[in-house]
């Protein structure tokens, strides 16, 4: 069985296997990196209350626990009939079971110009340093185009571009930033109940951070963007925060997609077309149970893909797996400040704060093994 992606799920999958061994079965995880990064505790390590160690998980000792072997490499492609995995640069892996969870890439990748102008704030490690480069050094260029303020434009309007931007708005609070955040949508954080939304919203509005609704942003220019309507803002950073899409690879491989080029998944996480493909995370999309792309729900599905890679393994019928429709949401707002929500209840407060740094520093306590 291969796993992969050392994403959120598969951690626990790799715990799971570890408490209990499944003998017969050779279990390689394949990833890019040897170190995952924990998304619940990535604003705060933008807004620089965590270090790089707090928020990544060393894959290692978690992969040994579960008996499994690691392989450090880049997935380039998938054959899913001739049950091949491709790698960057090595003999491509057969497998008779594969797992994925390798994540998302930012849409906003695909804007004109983006590759050559645009800040991704993911991986978040190369965002952060070039961020920080950029505003530090008084010869760069976004320094030089500066003036007396740096402006920066978040292209985005959905939890993450909102929580990133209050983020940074934290971390260069001594610098003297301008922020605003640029969304197509009628207006940000869609995903969030009016009560949340609107506490954010609050929250953007006292931190100075202007928000354009319907503004589509056409081209990322070393100037900053341009608006569809042609109007052109001029910044000194576009930084870009948009929505999540599918690698290009997954999109090639021949595997049943969603609209929008996710692999297609069933209730038992297992997709339509392959039946010895099972997929989780951001990558999938769940048919009869769509949700957002969030670290919170790819933790959650740990536990049933753990259960259905083991039935698929011994050949019993996978399950199927009801997600929760009422989830608690909590977003940080730079300082040690956060907004909550559940259903249509929403608080905030420096407590919310709190109680978000001990969820997320219990979670990753689970993995320093
Ligand atoms: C700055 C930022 C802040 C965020 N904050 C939050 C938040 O507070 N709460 C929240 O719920 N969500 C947040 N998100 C969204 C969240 O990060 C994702 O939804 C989540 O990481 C998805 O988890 P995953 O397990 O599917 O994939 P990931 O966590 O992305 O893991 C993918 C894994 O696969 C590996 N991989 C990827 N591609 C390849 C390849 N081609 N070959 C080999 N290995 C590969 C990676 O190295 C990684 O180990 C944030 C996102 C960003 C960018």
């Amino acid at each position: 069985m291969i796993l992969a992606g050392g994403g959120h799920t598969h951690l626990e999958v790799l715990r799971r296997f570890a408490a209990r061994p499944l003998a017969g079965v050779k279990i390689t995880v394949v990833t890019r990196a040897p170190e995952t990064p924990y998304s619940g505790m990535l604003p705060g390590w933008i807004a620089g209350h965590y270090g790089r160690e707090e928020v990544h998980v060393d894959l290692e000792p978690v992969v040994r626990e579960a008996g499994a072997s690691l392989r450090i490499a880049e997935v380039t492609g998938l054959d899913p009939d001739r049950r091949r995995l491709h790698l960057d640069g090595a003999p491509s892996l057969l497998f008779d079971l594969l797992s994925l969870n390798v994540g998302s890439a930012p849409t906003g990748m695909r804007l004109d110009g983006a590759m050559e102008c645009g800040l991704p704030v993911r991986p978040t490690e190369a965002f952060l340093s070039r961020l920080l480069s950029m505003v530090g050094d008084p010869s760069s260029p976004a320094r030089a185009l500066a003036g007396d303020r740096l402006r920066i434009a978040f292209v985005g309007g959905g939890v993450t571009a909102v929580e990133v931007a209050l983020a940074v708005k934290y971390r260069l609070r001594d610098q003297g930033v301008d922020l605003m955040l640029f969304t197509e949508d009628d207006e940000p954080l869609s995903s969030l109940s009016p009560g949340a939304r609107a506490r954010l919203l609050r929250v953007l509005s006292r931190r100075g951070i202007r928000v354009r609704t319907k503004s589509r942003v056409a081209k990322v220019g070393p100037r900053g963007p341009i608006i569809v309507d042609g109007e052109e803002v001029e910044v000194d950073v576009t930084v870009l925060a948009t929505g999540a899409e599918a690698p290009p690879w997954v999109e090639e491989s021949g595997l049943a997609l969603d609209p929008r080029g996710f692999v297609a998944v069933d209730a038992a996480l297992r997709s339509t077309s392959h039946p010895h493909v099972f997929a989780a995370g951001d990558v999938s999309t769940v048919l009869p149970h769509p949700r957002p792309k969030a670290g919170v729900f790819a933790v959650r599905q740990g536990p049933p893909l753990h259960a259905n890679l083991e039935r698929a393994l011994l050949d019993k019928e996978p399950r199927p797996f009801q997600p929760q429709s009422v989830f608690l949401t909590l977003v940080s707002t730079g300082d040690r400040y956060a907004v909550g929500g559940r259903g249509r209840w929403s608080f905030e407060g420096r407590w919310v704060w709190y109680l978000k740094d001990w969820i997320d520093r219990r979670w990753m306590s689970r993995w320093r093994l």
